[in-house]
């Protein structure tokens, strides 16, 4: 099994008293990489990056040293980082324990990209309703600025380096790159067309790299041990290891860093994860990367917790959040929810996302009840397909991806369990009947 002699180096010190401090963070060789970062040409920390492997965690999986390397460097605008900490993916719930637990990891891994990029000013843009997350964070920053780490100099370098925090206000859309810009420019939380891209215009139309907190936090291993050792943790075209979030019907939820060969199976099964399903309960459906990957079913799921290995199955390790539904969930009832979810969240710029999310919601509700007809369900698709085909998997026919998340769901829920949409229609009820209704609860 892949998980024998696996040694977290993310969540490592979680659960050890005082672990969010410097002084902590310290005694376990906090810094370090940093010390040795600033010895090397930005260039070549860039490089390390890209020879690691290392993916951004965030959703998209994009190589983060790629995405460094695409900042200009005759731009004369000032540059800037921007770590997004939106967390809100239904199903993810991973950076705020980074930002709880070992919040100086991540900011090791911003000094690292500051000073590769030569970026000056670094905004980490929090989830509104993380009060305690960024309380930690801030006490963090506040602690790196007293010991010179941050501010006029870097670690004694001759490079300055300042850090805010800025809290969002609740909206899931700005956890997308370029609405998290519009709201830290103190704007509606809208989405830009791309491109342009942040990395050549982007805060204040200035370069910009958005990068998520686990992978700031993953940077400094990069360095501690060298790239060539990261990139062996991991896969052919990922390096390193991953966080993922387990919820939904198994018996131990919560958050977990697995090796990247590590598959859906396992994350149920194994002791050290989720310790398998209630007794009674089988596996119905997984979903493998937050709400808004297409679901799996239960004899698909001895495949890797991967970029690629996902993509091959046609749906995605977006941002570590496997939900799992047992054998009493109601599909429709589920996507509904989902589907509910992001007709809220869409910020109604455009029309295939603004008109069709609800009217997914309007379906999906009418289906739930045993009052739609057959055709309802070539409506439903219709209405899916205009918002983004599937697959492959990034044709949206939106302005930002979260057409996509919103219709991908839908694809997949009625390619799988079409049979169980059909029994509504033709019961004229819900055969799952009031309760219980599955992983997602009572929502109305
Ligand atoms: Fe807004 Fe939806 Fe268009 Fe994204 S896809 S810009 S959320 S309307």
């Amino acid at each position: 099994m892949a998980t024998t002699a696996f040694e977290p180096i993310i969540s490592g010190a979680w659960g050890q008293p005082k672990s969010w401090t410097l002084d902590h963070y310290r005694k376990r060789g906090g810094y370090e990489a940093l010390k040795k970062a600033l010895e090397m040409q930005p260039a070549a920390i860039i490089d390390e990056v890209k020879k690691s492997n290392l993916r951004g965690r965030g959703g998209a999986g994009f190589p983060t040293g790629l995405k460094w390397s695409f900042v200009p460097k005759d731009n004369p605008k000032p540059k800037y980082l921007a770590v997004n900490a939106d967390e809100s993916e239904p199903g993810t719930f991973k950076d705020r324990y980074i930002l709880e637990l070992d919040p100086h990891m991540m900011l090791e891994g911003i000094a690292i990209a500051a000073y590769a990029l030569g970026v000056h000013t670094c905004y980490i843009y929090i989830r509104g309703e993380f009060k305690f997350p960024t309380e930690r964070t801030q006490a963090a920053i506040d602690e790196a600025y007293k010991a010179g780490i941050f501010g006029k100099t870097l670690m004694g370098k001759d490079f300055h380096l300042d850090c805010y925090v800025v809290r969002g206000a609740g909206a899931y859309i700005c956890g997308e790159e370029t609405a998290l810009l519009e709201s830290l420019e103190g704007k509606k939380g809208w989405p830009r067309l791309k491109p342009p891209f942040p990395a050549v215009v982007g805060l204040f139309g200035a370069p910009t790299v958005v990068n998520n907190v686990e992978t700031l936090a993953s940077v400094p291993h990069v360095f501690s041990r060298g790239s060539d050792w990261y990139a062996k943790l991991g896969t052919d075209k990922s390096g390193g290891t991953r966080l993922v979030c387990l919820s939904g019907t198994v018996n131990r939820p919560g958050v977990y860093e697995v090796p990247l060969d590590c598959t859906i199976l396992d994350l149920i099964h194994n002791d050290k994860y989720g310790r398998g399903m209630p007794a009674g309960r089988k596996v119905k459906a997984v979903i493998p990367g937050g709400s808004s990957a297409p679901v799996l079913g239960a004899d698909e799921l001895d495949v890797a917790l991967e970029f690629e290995a996902l993509k091959v199955k046609q749906t995605m390790a977006g941002s570590g959040g496997v939900i799992v539904m047992d054998d009493s969930s109601c599909m429709v009832r589920c996507l509904w929810r989902v589907a509910r979810f992001y007709a809220e969240e869409s910020c109604g710029q455009c029309t295939p996302c603004r008109e069709g999310t609800p009217w997914q919601t309007r379906l999906l509700r009418k289906i739930e009840e045993g009052r739609a007809e057959p055709s309802d369900l070539e409506l439903l698709s219709n209405v899916a397909s205009s918002i983004a085909p599937y697959p492959p998997i990034g044709l949206g026919n939106t302005i930002c991806a979260l057409g996509d998340a919103a219709a991908l769901p839908t694809h997949s829920f009625l390619m799988r369990y079409r049979a169980e949409f059909e029994a509504h229609i033709h019961e004229k009820r819900c055969p799952f009947g009031d309760k219980p209704w599955g992983a997602f609860g009572d929502w109305s």
